[in-house]
């Protein structure tokens, strides 16, 4: 068994109008790396969006079909990964204050809009069919778990029965409708931010992790039928490598958990990827990251990642590094 895994690049718009861009869209597949003129390389992912591309078709090639699945008892990750400034944020919720913006708006709110949608469609079509969702927000900064959902925002642990894992003191949240839904991830945003400044840390340098919990009900004559699936919503912590700036001290400790975060992730989706290592073992337990991902990665399930990247030159070392691990995820 080969895990469905699908990797999308997107190229954000350029922000400096003098310099030539380090990044060529080539085709609907194909990206082009330059520096100086020199060092061409070509990357091919399963789709690249350039940088016109509307919110609303990422949403509808990477994410809306996993939505629908979701419905059917199959989980769903979808990850944004890239240097900060890249766009994850963008790609993931849309610009600040646009979350309902039905143009601007990202793939968190499509998607929980989306999911509404189709459970509320079943309902319609079968008259005893009945849904619960929950959610849980956390934050991964270190290695150690937070709940933005909770205002003490107290460290929370892990468990792991071997069929289960279970965020231990996460607070979940029971929602009805796409508009509650939304007002929580508001919440844990909030808080996320929140926490960051008052800790005096940058919030670019964790992982948000939104966990959205699906269970159906549905009668058949006398069969009934119970799926339950996750729905894991990733905006990554910056991939950059900040060696230039001589880290130390809690720097280069977020750097290091970043990194080897990152790391984990990028080898696990490699050999779930891979049909000739499918019996192999996957380091799953090397991250919270990928831990807590854990069910949600193997098993019945799809994951997609997509890459962003800034296209202007200065960050050509970085955006080299981004395609090499779509390239490998690939
Ligand atoms: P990240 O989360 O990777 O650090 P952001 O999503 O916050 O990056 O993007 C940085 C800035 O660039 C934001 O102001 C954002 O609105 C803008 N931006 C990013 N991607 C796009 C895009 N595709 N189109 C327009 N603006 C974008
Ligand atoms: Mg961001």
């Amino acid at each position: 068994m080969s895990c469905y895994i699908k990797v999308y690049g997107r190229v954000r718009p350029s922000t400096s109008r003098n310099q030539q861009n380090a990044l060529t869209v080539v085709d609907k597949l194909r990206v082009k790396v330059e520096a100086d003129g020199r060092c061409e390389k070509l990357y091919e992912l399963h789709r690249i969006f350039a940088e016109d591309i509307a919110q609303e078709d990422v949403f509808t090639t990477a994410a809306k079909k996993m939505v629908e699945e979701c419905t059917e008892g199959i989980n769903g990750t979808i990850f944004a990964y890239g240097q900060t400034g890249s766009g994850k944020t963008h790609t993931m919720l849309g610009p600040a204050d646009s979350w309902s913006d039905p143009v601007a708006k990202g793939l968190i709110p499509r998607s929980v809009e989306h999911l509404f949608a189709q459970l509320e469609l079943k309902a319609q079509e079968c008259q005893k069919f009945s849904f619960k969702i929950n959610v849980e927000f956390v934050e991964l900064y270190n290695d150690d778990i937070f709940d933005l959902l909770r205002s003490d925002s107290n460290k929370i642990t892990l468990r792991d029965t071997g069929n289960d894992i279970t965020l231990v003191g996460a607070k979940s949240e029971s929602v009805d409708n796409s508009l509650d839904l939304m007002h929580v991830v508001k919440r844990g945003w909030k808080s996320r931010r929140t926490a960051a400044t008052a800790m005096n840390r940058d919030s670019s340098r964790s992982h948000a992790l939104l966990i959205i919990k699906v269970c159906t009900e549905e009668v058949t004559g006398s069969l009934k039928t119970n799926r339950s699936s996750i729905l894991n919503l990733v905006d990554l912590a910056g991939s950059e490598r900040q060696s230039h700036t001589k880290a130390s001290g809690e720097r280069l400790k977020e750097e290091t958990n970043i990194n080897s975060s990152l790391t984990v992730l990028g080898r696990c989706i490699r050999l779930l990827s891979k049909p000739s290592t499918s019996h192999s073992f996957i380091p799953y337990r090397d991250s919270h990251l990928t831990h807590i991902l854990k069910n949600s990665l193997g098993g019945i399930s799809k994951t997609a990642v997509i890459v962003n990247m800034h296209p202007d030159r200065s960050f050509v070392a970085e955006s080299s590094s981004t395609l090499q691990f779509a390239e490998a995820c690939t």
